[in-house]
């Protein structure tokens, strides 16, 4: 048996009422084949980074413990993020589900479809304050202790709207 890698998912939604959005989403996440959640942060709400006028988002992030390969990984939650109606086609537009893999494990990836770490995790608040909630001791790959990270990352434009609570 191989044994299981924790993966970090970020979670967001900033369209058709993404509160109800990232909760069905962590449903869908209970049901990631080869895996269990392990726990759900809580959430935050935050300014858009997009272009135009959007919403504003919800934001979190999920540990999951898992024997998926990354790339099937991507393909469940892609998945995912279709059966909840994403659309793709504007680039950081509004969105009903987006499931990024911030980390997978200790690994370092770069392929056409899979850069892990996320590549923009150090640079978003919305990222790192709700991983700090679920792993405060956390180490990236590189080395980089997410908890100075953290201290140095003002919380602009977030604001958590939930204690979470909703580990399965
Ligand atoms: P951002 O990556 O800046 O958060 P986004 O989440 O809006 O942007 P998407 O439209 O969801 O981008 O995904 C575009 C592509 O990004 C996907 O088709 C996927 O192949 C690729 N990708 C690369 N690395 C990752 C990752 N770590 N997690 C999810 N998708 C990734
Ligand atoms: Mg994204
Ligand atoms: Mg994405």
């Amino acid at each position: 048996m191989t044994a299981a890698i924790t993966a970090f998912i970020g979670i967001g939604s900033n369209l058709d009422n993404p509160r109800q959005q990232v909760a069905d989403a962590v449903v869908a996440l209970r049901q990631l084949p080869q895996s269990q959640l392990v726990a759900v942060s809580p959430w935050y709400r935050s300014a858009p980074l997009g272009p135009g006028d959007q919403p504003d988002y919800i934001n979190g992030v999920a540990r999951i413990d898992t024997t998926l390969q990354p790339e099937p990984l991507l393909v469940a939650l892609q998945d995912i993020e279709n059966r909840q109606g994403r659309r793709r086609d504007i680039r950081w537009g509004p969105r009903t589900l987006d499931l990024d893999i911030l980390l997978y494990g200790d690994s370092t990836i770069a392929s056409p479809q899979l850069t892990i770490p996320h590549p923009q995790l150090t640079l978003r608040n919305f990222v790192l304050f709700p991983l700090c909630d679920l792993a405060p001791a956390l180490q990236l790959p590189d080395g980089t202790i997410l908890a100075e990270l953290l201290a140095n990352t003002p919380a602009a434009g977030i604001v958590r709207v939930s204690d979470g609570d909703q580990v399965p």
